[in-house]
């Protein structure tokens, strides 16, 4: 039977636990049950830790953040974890100018506990995914590994994998699996599990189009961070702005609005530049030529916009665990809450 969230536990506590997903959500989860002793593997698809807490590093040392541009912290645990970060120089502080200023900006989140002061502005250094390294590097994770199924039985939950090596076959079986990824992946691999994908159909999330630009020397731009009131750009920010990193180039980047970036989802990525860079050039006021660099990226599921409203989803008895930032907001404190609720459950804390 599925169930959604905080729910009593109906089985002993694990003691081995696969986390499928390296964002936040698995990182929290997998590190909250491995100091609680319990054997745990994540299994991550890409080469690195993250999710959409991404840098993308090109081969002459530039540096963009092309996913989530900032962190904020509400509720108490993600802001411990943040001054931890902050000690151990990962996370630090971003005051940029802001053109609207920050007062008028939405967060459009729905998760986490609110406060009534604005919340301060984290980036991770030297880039974005840098934030949670620490968390990551006592875990065992398996990187280039893609879960494509999870199949509880009575001897475990299984897992069936694509690695690039091997292909596709059963990987191993853990007492439990967490799967900490976006709401449609997630009912890729557990879909066939009574009621889950009913239920992860539920959740809406809407698709983002990046663009990583770099300029030789200095831009004369109207602010270190711009949202236009209309058109197809929702973002740009110049993250050379952002501390430490290197200031030699303007390197902007560039976050199309949800409604243009789902019309255009299947656009071929050199049509979403050319289109984007002329947006640009209308909200910045001026020319932008000759850029030395221009990548697009595409964000399938960037953002959510119609939530779970519950920390995660229980599925086969409790021992398959369905979470991430879906489940209450649209932001990195809302994955992490849904990581740590997750571990929660299956520690029975
Ligand atoms: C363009 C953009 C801008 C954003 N801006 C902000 C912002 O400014 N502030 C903010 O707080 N948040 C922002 N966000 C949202 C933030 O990035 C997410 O809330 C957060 O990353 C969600 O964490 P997660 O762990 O739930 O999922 P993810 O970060 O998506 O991590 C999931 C991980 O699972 C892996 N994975 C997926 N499927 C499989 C599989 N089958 N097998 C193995 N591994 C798999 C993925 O490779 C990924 O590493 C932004 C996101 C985007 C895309």
């Amino acid at each position: 039977m599925e169930t959604i969230g905080h729910h009593p536990v109906s089985h002993p506590r694990p003691c081995s636990v696969a986390v499928i997903g390296a964002g936040p959500a698995g990182l929290v989860a997998a590190r909250r049950l491995e100091a609680a002793g319990v054997e745990v593997v994540v299994f991550e698809k890409s080469r690195g830790i993250g999710g959409r807490v991404a840098t993308r590093r090109t081969s002459d040392g530039l540096a963009f953040d092309h996913g989530a541009q900032y962190v904020t912290a509400r509720g108490a645990s993600f802001a411990r974890f943040l001054l931890d970060a902050q000690s151990a120089g990962l996370a630090i502080r971003w005051d940029p100018v802001v053109d609207p200023p920050r007062a008028r900006f939405a967060e459009g989140s729905t998760g986490g506990a609110s406060t009534a002061e604005p919340p301060g502005w984290f980036v991770g250094s030297p880039g974005m995914s840098s934030l949670f390294r620490s968390l990551a590097s006592p875990l065992t994770v398996r990187y280039e590994v893609t879960v494509t199924m999870v199949d509880p039985t009575d001897r475990g939950v299984w897992l069936v994998a694509d690695d690039s090596e091997r292909g596709r076959r059963r990987i191993g079986a853990f007492d439990a699996a967490v799967i900490a990824i976006p709401a449609p992946q997630a009912s890729a691999i557990a879909g066939h599990l009574p009621t889950v994908a009913e239920t992860l159909a539920s959740v809406v999330t809407t698709p983002c189009w990046a663009l990583m630009i770099a300029f030789e020397g200095s831009r004369n731009l109207p602010a270190e961070v711009f949202r236009p009131a209309d058109g197809p750009i929702a973002w740009v920010a110049r993250d050379a702005s952002k501390p430490g990193r290197s200031n030699d180039s303007t390197t902007l980047v560039v976050h199309a609005t949800p409604e243009w970036s789902r019309d255009h989802l299947d656009d071929a990525p050199d049509a979403v530049t050319a289109h984007l860079l002329t947006a640009l050039a209308s909200v910045v006021g001026t020319t932008l030529s000759a850029p030395t660099l221009v990548a697009a990226h595409r964000w399938r599921y960037a953002q959510t916009t119609v939530p779970l409203g519950a920390p995660f989803i229980a599925a086969a008895d409790g021992r398959v665990l369905i979470g991430g930032d879906w489940t209450t907001g649209a932001r990195v404190e809302a994955a992490w809450d849904s990581g740590e609720a997750m571990a929660n459950h299956l520690l029975g804390a």
